[in-house]
């Protein structure tokens, strides 16, 4: 192997150079343009063949269900509700956009330099979090083992690091999103700045994403408390049906299936199951 050596990417077979080509932490080789299909924010070197073929399968499925989810949103609420934040933070030469919608949980960053990637992938802020390895047969049990972390809504897990030269001049700033992936681990945002000014919207976004996360806590737990409310509900008008079926001479199994149809209904909810899902699934 040389530097002007070139090597077959492990998916589409490609013989790509070095400058077109990065290794996975399985140690095969992965081309630009397969790269390209992957999360933006993952490094190659943290994901295996078999995450980085995952991720290519998963991240056109996750646009469509953001895409399917917004419509269903709009559709649902009234015009003065906001489904989708929208907000533009010039953080040195990039302009970073950044995007949340509460009721599910996600958000998505994108700018200039990732416009090569064919998605913005959806990112969730249940995996905002310091990074521990988790394996993927245990993501229940890891998400119960971290439930305090999970839903500390005061927990400021953004943050943001400033650098200066040796006379104590800024130099450059970054956002730091720690999150929960194997292939992800942290999200960076960094550029050159030169004053306190420009460090600015740097603090902004990290305290809006800090703020968005408290509400989607909360409005979880305002989910879970609406839906135990109506399973309550459920349960008593599921009751008065068997009653009035066995007293009648009506079917009272039939009473009964309806009733459990309806509590699955309300569990189902539309939140995809992330780890506020898991934590507050029934045994
Ligand atoms: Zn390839």
């Amino acid at each position: 192997m040389g530097l002007f050596s070139k090597e077959a990417c492990t998916f589409c077979g490609k013989e790509v150079g070095i400058m077109h080509r990065s290794k996975l932490k399985t140690k095969e080789f992965i081309c630009s343009d397969c790269r390209n299909k992957t999360n933006p924010f993952a490094r190659m070197d943290y994901t295996t063949r078999d995450a980085a073929q995952k991720m290519m399968e998963q991240l056109p499925q996750d646009a469509e269900w953001l895409q399917s989810e917004l419509k269903r949103l709009e559709a649902e609420r009234t015009s003065r509700f906001v489904v989708q934040d929208d907000r533009d933070y010039d953080l040195g030469s990039k302009r970073v956009n950044y995007k949340c919608v509460h009721a599910l949980g996600v958000f998505q960053l994108y700018y200039s330099s990732l416009s090569h990637y064919q998605y913005s992938p959806v990112l969730y802020f249940d995996r905002i979090l310091p990074y521990q390895f988790e394996s993927d047969m245990d993501s229940t049990f890891f998400a119960d083992s971290r439930r305090a972390e999970i839903m500390d809504k005061d927990a400021e897990f953004v943050k943001v690091n400033v650098s200066k030269d040796a006379e104590g001049k800024i130099t450059s700033c970054e956002v730091v999103i720690p999150y929960q992936d194997n292939c992800i681990h942290e999200i960076k945002i960094s550029d050159n700045v030169d004053s306190e000014e420009q460090c600015r919207p740097f603090y902004d976004l990290a305290a809006q994403i800090n703020k968005d996360r408290r509400i989607c806590i909360e409005q979880y737990m305002d989910d879970i408390l609406r839906k135990e409310r109506m399973q309550v509900r459920n349960l008593g008008d599921t009751a008065a049906a068997a009653v009035k079926a066995a007293v009648t001479g009506g079917d009272v199994q039939e009473a009964v299936k309806q009733g459990v149809e309806t509590a699955s209904d309300i569990e189902e909810g539309k939140v995809k199951q992330g780890f506020f899902g898991k934590l507050f699934k029934k045994k």
